[in-house]
């Protein structure tokens, strides 16, 4: 597939300059001067010769962003668990989970719509398995992603123990169940997994992707280790999300839980952790010693009163750092621009020093280049290089909200686009033009999420009645109950 995009706005170092992008089998192959201007009927696309045109024209094209994780079938119940901390908002989440394989594929279609409309090309799905239906749940949403021509990363949520043992024992340790799969059946499931999924040239990678310490034991780091060294699979999880997390972590180890990853060796240059909201300043020294990515959840931070992650001593200690949905269910869109502005500017209360603030140009390369390098794949996607992989998105510089003209990538980060995304390109594929999607049938996939669901207001978790009065006496919340 070979195109050019003409006249089209690009940013260079100190501004923005006019130029032609060519794209050949794929790849990102010249970018160049305007040299010949496109037909004065000006249509969007066109033909010129044997090759496809595109007028680019008063729009600016910038690398794709990563939407660097995010769990699709939480879209089944976003706007609907009310304001509860991580603890207790995921025993609502588990209880409603969905356990249809239909279900998973048309949320994962979701998710990667609203990535691509949002300026994302590649989404990290840390996907919740239906127990007993793992492979087909796995297979779902690689269904979705291909279907809509999505770049995906999908990171088979899996854990070893049952979901009491992620909070704090407190005085009165409560009986922790045995989890429902054994710690090798799920390292046997997730080298299945690579087997039949594992395909980066069509665009489809599984990841390797525990829950995080608060559920997993060392024994199902360990063999992630070494399935990931094998068979050359980045690592994912999460990581120091609550501060009760924290407490987990010393009650169990002893240490950090920033340390304890390090002395098992999981952490590496092809590991991106969510969220890091609770580490200290020796944890972001391993953090950058280790070449660890930060993947940055601002909004579902806040929606779960997790804390603000301290991404300015992140940046400063030199750890790499990308941008994050999360869940719908904790967020609750999969708005990228949203989360890259929040996750921005939440930043410039923590540190008077406006110098050390993210300005809009570094939002840009955080989320794109920065979510590259957190998967390992910075010298193919990230950026608007020659040689890199055609994943780059365009905007229209006359879509009402990036008016008046002022600073492009100002408007885009700092302001509140809506409809601003005229196309999207993965792989050198145009998946979205004149801001539709192309390659699905976006009616029939809101349809089909109508009626597969209800309006519905007054459910009641078993669960989170149960463990409430344990998690509210452990974090010291008064009056336990
Ligand atoms: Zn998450």
């Amino acid at each position: 597939m070979s195109f050019t995009i003409q006249n089209v706005l690009i940013a260079v170092e100190g501004g923005y300059e006019t130029a032609d992008v060519q794209v050949a089998d794929n790849c990102i192959s010249a970018l160049a001067k305007p040299s010949k201007r496109i037909a004065p009927n000006n249509s969007s696309s066109g033909n010129q010769g044997s090759e496809t045109v595109i007028d680019g024209t008063n729009k600016l094209l910038l690398p794709g962003f990563v939407n660097a994780h995010t769990h699709s079938s939480e879209m089944w119940q976003r706007g609907i668990i009310p304001p509860l901390p991580l603890e207790l908002w995921i025993a609502e989440l588990y209880d409603f989970t969905p356990l249809d394989p239909e279900k998973v594929y048309l949320s994962a279609l979701g998710t990667a719509v609203e990535t691509l409309l949002s300026g994302g090309t590649t989404v990290v799905d840390h996907l919740v398995l239906i127990p007993g239906q793992e492979l087909e749940t796995i297979a779902a949403a690689v269904r979705a992603y291909q279907e809509i021509g999505i770049r995906a990363f999908i990171g088979p949520l899996i854990q070893d123990e049952s979901l009491t043992a992620g909070m704090p024992a407190g005085e009165n340790a409560i009986e922790h169940g045995a989890y429902i799969r054994s710690t090798q059946a799920t390292l046997d499931l997730m080298e299945s997994a690579i087997k039949q999924f594992h395909n980066p040239e069509l665009g489809v990678n599984i990841l390797l992707a525990p829950t995080g310490i608060q559920l997993c034991s060392d024994a199902l780091f360990e063999g992630c280790i070494d399935l990931s060294d094998r068979e050359n699979i980045c690592r994912h999880a999460h990581l120091l999300e609550t501060r009760a997390q924290k407490q987990l972590a010393q009650q169990k180890y002893g240490c950090s839980a920033v340390k304890h990853l390090q002395e098992i060796g999981y952490l590496s240059s092809k590991t991106s952790l969510a969220h890091c909201v609770w580490l200290d300043d020796s944890d972001i020294a391993i953090m950058a010693e280790t070449k660890s990515t930060v993947v940055h959840n601002p909004l579902s931070n806040l929606r779960l009163g997790s804390g603000i992650a301290p991404i300015l001593k992140y940046r400063q200690a030199g750890v790499n750092v990308s941008f994050g949905c999360d869940g719908a269910a904790s967020n609750d869109s999969q708005d990228l621009l949203e989360a890259i502005k929040i996750g921005s500017i939440l930043h410039n209360i923590t540190d008077l020093d406006y110098r050390h603030w993210i300005t809009p140009r570094q939002s840009v390369e955080m989320a794109s280049l920065g979510g590259a390098k957190g998967l390992n794949v910075a010298d193919e996607i990230g950026s608007l290089t020659v040689g890199k992989k055609a994943d780059f998105v365009l905007y229209d510089l006359t879509s009402l909200s990036l008016l008046p003209r002022t600073d492009p990538i100002g408007l885009l980060i700092l302001g509140r686009p809506t409809n601003a995304v005229d196309s999207v390109w993965v792989n050198g594929k145009r998946i979205v033009a004149d801001g539709k999607v192309k390659t699905i049938d976006v009616d029939n996939l809101r349809q089909q999420l109508f009626e597969h669901s209800e309006w519905n207001s007054k459910r009641q978790s078993q669960t989170v009645s149960e463990i409430e009065t344990h998690y509210r006496k452990v974090m010291n919340l008064q009056g336990y109950s």
